[in-house]
């Protein structure tokens, strides 16, 4: 017998539908690239983005064309993502931090038909326009009176705002299926090309009432959210979709990502909750301790993207009052799938535990199930002391690359994450290493992340990490690359002396290096890979 209710498909259009009636007067504030703050209502900006569906359809954008972007977070961007994909076509959002060379590969790879971009990346455009194969319009994002006054550069480019003038909002949203294409992102691909992931309307739409969950990311209509994660790093995580469905006020921080440009924007806005990498926060708690300065309506901040160090977690909760939600995920996951929200229990600990707990990765939210597995593909128990390679499905799950790219990715069903981790017995998950960080010595694992976290608490370290270096008797033994705090003084002695007693001896670095700058990858992640090669022949003390 079936079920005897409506069948409505689940839209990534009906997020902004809804907003647009709910929450109408709901703001969305944005720093531009032209300098000034920029302010708009749901409704205006629902009606802007129906305007550009109009437009997108009169430039000849098909149902499952792909339309790219390459632009901050700002309330163009807001509403490409609704015009994109409410219309049917599939929204694009490319990294402008990649290698002109990978973003030509990508568009290609993609067909982008339309790419829009904030004029930031001008010259960016005029470096890959003569060479992408399938885009027809370039469209700045930005208005007449901004355009670049050598724009007949690239043929084809076309001005966001007069494109919006020469239409009306009359326009209604299409219903189609629910499992149609919605957005684009492809992974960052530090081993071989990037491979495209495939969002679709009913696995965006299933991810948004995931993420706002009260024991989630919490999104509410009294929230006021500044996602300093880009839009172009996995759809800014879901907020763009979260804050419609909750009626969330927005603020979008445009290309102002340092310290100051940020808490600016966070005190003027009277912003409650944040989201990024622990790249950012390291900026903007070092402009806020430099200057005295405290946050005055921030309360929540989601910190994922690489493991949060908890000696920021303390940061925040001790001297400001921040409770960091700790959180993992990946581009193949949309990409939320834990948070670290308490248990009942854990309310009876002391702060030194709850610290503890907010330090692993969280807890699956509803939708996502996971597993630790051994080399072989038998399931491991949840004790907290195994670790092994974590697997993953859900309805927000990759099942496959954009064209089949890589084969069938699948194990069983599930999906291998890459990440090997712990899982306690209250379904905590940690992660202690990338399959490939991991640091083999005689035999044994030692995770990297656990020393770089320790390393961190050191108060002259800015950013550490810590990678396998070759040794003649235990193949592998862990090596520190330091970058110390601007004018912070730190010896290698003093630093190793850091461990003692905060973790098994034998796990205890064999030598640090310190150096001017750790490379970061284009969504603030620290490339490793990078550090094995410059580090491939470093000759370790007593090898
Ligand atoms: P991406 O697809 O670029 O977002 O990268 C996903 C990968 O980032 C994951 O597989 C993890 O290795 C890493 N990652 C994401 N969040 C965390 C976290 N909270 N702690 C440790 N690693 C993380």
């Amino acid at each position: 017998m079936l079920g005897q209710m409506m069948q409505q498909p689940l839209l990534i259009s009906s997020l902004l539908v809804h907003a647009e009636r709910h929450h109408g007067e709901q703001e969305v504030v944005s720093r531009r690239v032209e300098g000034d703050i920029h302010r708009e209502t749901y409704r205006e900006m629902a009606a802007r983005s129906r305007r550009m569906a109009k437009a997108l359809g009169a430039l000849g954008v098909k149902f499952g064309d792909r339309v790219a972007t390459l632009a901050w977070n700002g309330h163009r961007h807001m509403e490409l993502y609704y015009a994109v994909s409410g219309s049917g076509a599939v929204l694009h959002t490319l990294n402008p931090r990649l290698h002109p060379d990978q973003i030509v590969y990508i568009a290609d790879h993609a067909e982008d038909q339309v790419l829009c971009f904030d004029m930031t990346f001008w010259p960016l455009i005029q470096a890959v326009a003569g060479r992408t194969k399938t885009v027809k319009h370039w469209v700045a994002m930005t208005a007449r009176a901004h355009m670049p006054a050598d724009a007949a550069k690239v043929p084809g480019v076309l001005c966001y705002e007069d494109l919006l003038e020469a239409q009306d909002d009359a326009f209604a949203w299409p219903s189609f299926d629910e499992n149609t294409a919605s957005s684009l992102c492809y992974t960052s691909g530090t081993t071989g090309n990037p491979k495209g992931v495939l969002y679709s309307h009913r696995s965006t739409v299933l991810h948004t009432f995931a993420i706002a969950l009260p024991d989630s990311l919490s999104v509410s209509a009294t929230d006021c959210i500044l996602p300093v994660v880009p839009m172009f790093h996995v759809n800014a995580w879901g907020l763009p979709y979260a804050a419609c469905m909750a009626g969330a006020k927005l603020v979008f921080p445009g290309p102002g990502l340092d310290g100051k440009s940020l808490y600016e924007l966070f005190e003027a806005e009277r912003v409650t909750v944040s989201a990024g990498v622990p790249t950012v926060w390291q900026a903007l708690l070092a402009h806020v301790e430099a200057n005295g300065l405290k946050f005055s309506t921030m309360r929540r901040t989601v910190i994922g993207g690489s493991a949060c160090p908890p000696a920021m977690l303390r940061k925040f909760g001790d001297e400001h009052d921040v409770r960091v939600l700790h959180a993992w995920g990946m581009t193949e996951m949309s990409p939320v799938g834990t948070v670290g929200t308490f248990k009942p229990k854990h309310h009876a600990l002391d702060a030194e535990g709850r610290y503890a707990v907010m330090a692993k990765q969280g807890r699956a939210v509803y939708g996502v199930d996971m597993k630790i597995v051994d080399e072989r593909g038998a399931e491991l128990p949840w004790g907290g002391e195994t670790s092994g390679d974590l697997l993953v499905r859900g309805p927000w799950i990759v099942q496959q690359y954009f064209k089949g790219e890589g084969g069938d990715p699948l194990q069983d069903g599930w999906f291998p994450t890459g990440d090997v981790a712990k899982i306690d017995t209250d379904g905590f998950m940690q992660i202690t290493d990338r399959s490939k960080d991991v640091i083999k010595s005689g035999g044994e694992w030692i995770g990297s992340i656990d020393l770089e976290n320790i390393a961190m608490a050191h108060p002259a370290v800015a950013m550490a990490a810590c990678i396998a270096a070759r040794h003649p008797k235990w193949d592998e033994r862990p090596l520190l690359v330091v970058m110390k705090k601007p004018g912070a003084t730190l010896t290698r002695e003093e630093l190793l002396g850091f461990f003692e007693g905060k973790i098994a001896k034998w796990w205890t670095p064999d030598d640090v290096v310190f150096v001017e700058a750790i490379p970061l990858g284009a969504t603030g992640k620290m490339q490793k890979n990078k550090l094995r090669d410059q580090f491939r022949d470093h000759l370790l003390p007593g090898a």
